[in-house]
């Protein structure tokens, strides 16, 4: 029987495992799997032959971190932030979050899904397949619920996964009665947002949770069916990445103050350890123990981040040069932390990797101009690598070379 799609003479594609770099390679997907990936002479018959001489190839990317769905503009807490105030002050005088939590809450369903679906086809056309995406801006049950509700009703080829995040700040509302805060997160928000996520995240910081209110949050997460996360030792050291990786997180997140049995916890529980290079520099923090989190053998992802306050920035690819540049990644590195890293930080076996039983999701980028195709290339020169087809599912659905949004409706070149 012959395939659905096949891709011919890629210049290089790299399939998501350590030294996994095919030269002059094809790959062919049938009925939503990928059913076959070798040497492009090799190639079996399909209905679709196309011709991807020249470019570059990787799995889906895979953005593991993200606050992408939010309402309201902090261009003046940027302003701020520039001439000297720091995240925690910002956030002790009403803003940061919870200026976003305001706008959020007055948003309606239906414009909180129009920006996020806007914002994740800008991620789609640079082949970012997979986006986990954190509530955390309604801070109240109704208003939780509408942000994960926003994200199940987005319409682009784009796979959301959803995360519970409650506990992300103290409402103002609560400012003085925080145990209720995290009862209400723990009896309300909790029992009726779950049912719409697959994680359970929270922020454990000086200004945010204490360790103890957030395991008390992460266990009762998991109590109702979901994966634990955490934002962890990011502003200061709380304990919280030893304490989550326990509890069978996923990963742990930004690290930047992570101590070495922090980096042990990691490594004896498999937890991946999710770095956030943008939030890093726009927060001036030290990087994190990557030479340790290497030794050990934690694996590394990396993410963006995306939200409008620490790291107002959408581009994986930038993401993986900037680890590479301000924490010390290798190349390799950077490319196994938007990809199969990055799926294994969601708790996805299937993501971020091309080979039999992976998901049938690709990127195929041209290099820039003058360059080869190898997708070391693409982690050299920083960012805004727009896909020349992006495969979600086994089918074209981004891409220059498949008319961008109108992917389908234009018939492309064929060989073979
Ligand atoms: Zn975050």
């Amino acid at each position: 029987m012959p395939a659905d799609l096949v891709f011919l003479g890629i210049g290089e594609l790299f399939t998501g495992q350590p030294g996994g770099f095919l030269k002059e390679a094809g790959i062919a997907f049938a009925e939503g799997r990928v059913v076959w990936l070798g040497p492009s002479d090799e190639a079996p018959s399909a209905r679709r032959t196309l011709d991807a001489r020249g470019s570059i190839g990787l799995p889906g990317l895979v953005d593991c971190h993200t606050h992408a769905c939010f309402a309201g503009s902090r261009a003046a807490e940027f302003e701020r932030r520039l001439a000297g105030a720091t995240y925690t002050e910002i956030l002790d005088a009403g803003g940061g979050i919870l200026s976003t939590v305001r706008a959020v809450r007055r948003a309606s369903l239906a414009a909180l899904r129009r920006t996020l679906e806007a914002r994740l086809r800008e991620m789609l056309d640079l082949g970012v397949t997979t986006v986990e995406v954190k509530s955390g801006y309604g801070l109240e049950p109704e208003a939780e619920e509408k942000m994960l509700r926003a994200m199940h009703a987005q319409r682009t080829p784009v796979e959301v996964v959803p995360t519970f995040l409650g506990a992300h700040a103290i409402p103002a509302e609560y400012r003085d009665r925080r145990a209720d805060y995290v009862d209400q997160v723990i009896r309300e928000q909790l029992p009726r947002c779950a049912p719409l996520a697959r994680h359970v995240d929270v922020y454990c910081d000086r200004g945010a949770f204490t360790l103890e209110e957030a395991r008390a949050v992460l266990e009762a997460g998991i109590r109702l069916g979901l994966k634990p996360r955490a934002h962890a030792e990011q502003v200061a050291w709380t304990g919280i990445a030893a304490v989550a990786a326990a509890l069978g997180a996923t990963s742990v997140d930004h690290l930047e103050r992570l101590d070495a049995a922090g980096v042990s916890a990691l490594a004896r529980h498999g937890t991946v350890a999710v770095l956030l290079p943008s939030a890093m520099l726009y927060l001036h923090d030290p990087p994190p123990p990557v030479k340790d989190l290497r030794r050990a053998g934690v694996p590394m992802a990396v993410a963006t981040d995306f939200n409008p306050g620490s790291s107002p920035m959408r581009d994986l690819w930038t993401a993986a040069t900037l680890a590479c540049l301000a924490m010390g990644l290798t190349v390799e590195e950077a490319l196994l932390g938007i990809t199969r890293h990055a799926g294994r930080a969601l708790g996805r076996s299937d993501l971020g990797w091309l080979g039999e039983g992976s998901a049938a999701d690709l990127v195929l980028v041209a290099p820039p101009p003058g360059e080869p195709a190898e997708a070391r290339v693409l982690v050299q020169y920083m960012g805004g690598h727009r896909a020349a087809w992006v495969v979600k599912g086994g089918h074209i659905v981004a891409g220059r070379e498949a008319g961008g949004r109108r992917a389908g409706r234009r018939r492309l070149p064929a060989v073979g």
